[in-house]
């Protein structure tokens, strides 16, 4: 049990000003890991004030200075990436597997930061007048729990390498992975007050950052319902808003595909991150005429995923982080059910032998209408729905039948009609034959998947207000 009392402010863990309690519960097993003492908006101030004090010198640090902090924090969680991962495991039930890379990639940002400072133009000319780009100021971060850390690290990389100061507020069910990386921060010595962490609940230490006059901008990783309430408050203080929100992305596999590959490659790809991810392939699009073989090798798929203990190397679905989400899943398998879904894996309730924890059935529906709710609506848990096309011009038109635009997923087996289809699909991602990242590629959503990008040269823009000066 690990009792987490303290916030970072200006340099240093302190002590909060808030008293409430929070739980933290082992997802796998249900048996408590910690306590956390929730921030309150006194914390808030103090973490703002503490980053706007910063910031004024902060901004005004050189780019080959950024670069040495970046480096110093990527050695400084490189140092503890094996105990970052088994925190992970503990608090948040993810995979080895999906854990390991999402610590991969928390180390990679700060690299991936150094890159595009190194190419990055912050003054620049257009016709006569002399462009300036400009750190936009304090930046709330706003975080989920489904990968807390990488979502950290990214934000703060691209706040670090901007000029900005930053005031985080993690998810509270992530405070043992928050705490541990805020440690290695501290040991990479940046300059007091630019990174800046307050626990806290969304609607107490969210709603005080996003309301707050002095902080610019606020970069939220989350739901969509949440993300709309964020652009809402920092309406009023004309705030700057990047948004990463949910997803409900669809996987078209064309007919000319290898079913045989493609199949099972899809079904282990809803599942990535137990399910937890927003851009989970969880709508499987497939042409009509074959559903028979889809229907047989998915199922024979999903006989193939290891749902349990996520320690476990060869685990692929760990447990549902809360009950709530677990309750929440198995709410929408019931939905699927009733709204006359075919059940082709898994189904309510849980595993056998896998009670003690929030475990949920790897599940597939197959003959699913693109308007139903298992369809339209993130589940954010292990459930795959398979949709049958008409033809290339239907696949299209269902992919594109969403309120959501973060991903989405093209294979076939000519690259030129898969790209030709790619570009008729709204979505900020999609991917060619296969699950794809590019670290360096823009990455946000279209629609009400969100506003703005990270990563990368867009992901720097984004931290920056472009200033003219006119000589
Ligand atoms: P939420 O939107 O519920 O919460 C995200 C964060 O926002 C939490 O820290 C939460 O605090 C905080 N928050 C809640 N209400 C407010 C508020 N009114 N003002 C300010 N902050 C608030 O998402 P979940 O934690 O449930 O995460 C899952 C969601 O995240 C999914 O919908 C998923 O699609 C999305 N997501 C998007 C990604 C992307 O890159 N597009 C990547 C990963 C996830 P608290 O924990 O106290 O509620």
């Amino acid at each position: 049990m690990k009792n987490i009392t303290k916030g970072y402010i200006n340099g240093e863990f302190v002590t909060l000003h808030g008293t409430q309690i929070f739980n933290l519960i082992n997802p796998t097993n249900h048996q408590p890991v910690g306590q956390v003492t929730l921030g309150d908006e006194e914390d808030v101030q103090r973490a703002i004030a503490a980053a706007k004090t910063a910031f004024k010198s902060f901004s005004q640090t050189s780019v080959a200075t950024r670069i040495q902090l970046l480096e110093n924090l990527k050695q400084a969680v490189n140092k503890r990436e094996k105990e970052l991962i088994e925190v992970m495991i503990l608090e948040y039930g993810g995979t080895r597997q999906f854990c390991t890379m999402s610590l991969q990639n928390a180390i990679a940002s700060f690299d991936n930061m150094i890159t595009t400072l190194r190419h990055f133009e912050f003054q620049r000319k257009s016709g006569n007048t002399f462009i300036q780009l400009t750190p936009v100021g304090v930046v709330g971060i706003i975080t989920p729990w489904n990968s807390s850390n990488s979502f950290i690290c990214s934000k703060l990389a691209t706040a670090i390498a901007a000029g900005c100061t930053v005031v985080v507020k993690p998810s509270e069910m992530s405070a043992l992975q928050t705490e541990l990386l805020t440690a290695c921060f501290h040991e990479a010595g940046l300059p007091k007050g630019v990174y800046n962490m307050v626990n806290g609940l969304g609607n107490v230490v969210g709603t005080a950052i996003t309301n707050h006059p002095d902080i610019a901008k606020i970069s939220f990783t989350g739901s969509t319902v949440t993300g709309k309430q964020i652009a809402r408050s920092a309406v009023d203080t004309v705030k700057r808003v990047t948004l990463e929100l949910g997803g409900k992305s669809p996987n078209i596999i064309l007919e000319d595909a290898d079913f045989e590959q493609a199949i099972p490659q899809a079904v282990f790809g809803a599942y990535m991150n137990s399910g937890q991810a927003c851009i989970a392939p969880t709508r499987l699009l497939v042409p009509k005429d074959r559903l028979e073989t889809v229907n047989q090798l998915a199922k024979a798929a999903a006989a193939h995923v290891v749902v349990g203990n996520p320690a476990d190397a060869a685990t692929n679905v760990g447990p549902m982080v809360s009950e709530k989400q677990f309750e929440r899943v198995q709410h929408y398998i019931q939905v699927g059910l009733d709204e006359g879904a075919t059940l082709l894996a898994g189904g309510p309730g849980k595993p056998a032998g896998l009670e003690e924890g929030n475990f949920v059935k790897a599940t597939i529906f197959t003959n699913v209408r693109n308007d139903m709710r298992i369809a339209q609506e993130e589940i954010f848990g292990p459930v795959l729905s398979i949709i049958p096309y008409e033809n290339e011009e239907d696949a299209i038109t269902i992919a594109n039948d969403t309120m959501y635009g973060l991903a989405a997923y093209v294979t076939s087996a000519n690259e030129a009609r898969a790209l030709k289809v790619a570009s008729r699909i709204d979505a900020g991602r999609v991917c060619i034959n296969g699950f794809k990242h590019d670290p360096m590629a823009p990455f946000g959503g279209f629609k009400q998947s969100g506003l703005g990008r990270e990563f990368g040269v867009y992901g720097l823009e984004e931290y920056l207000e472009p200033k003219s000066i006119l000589l």
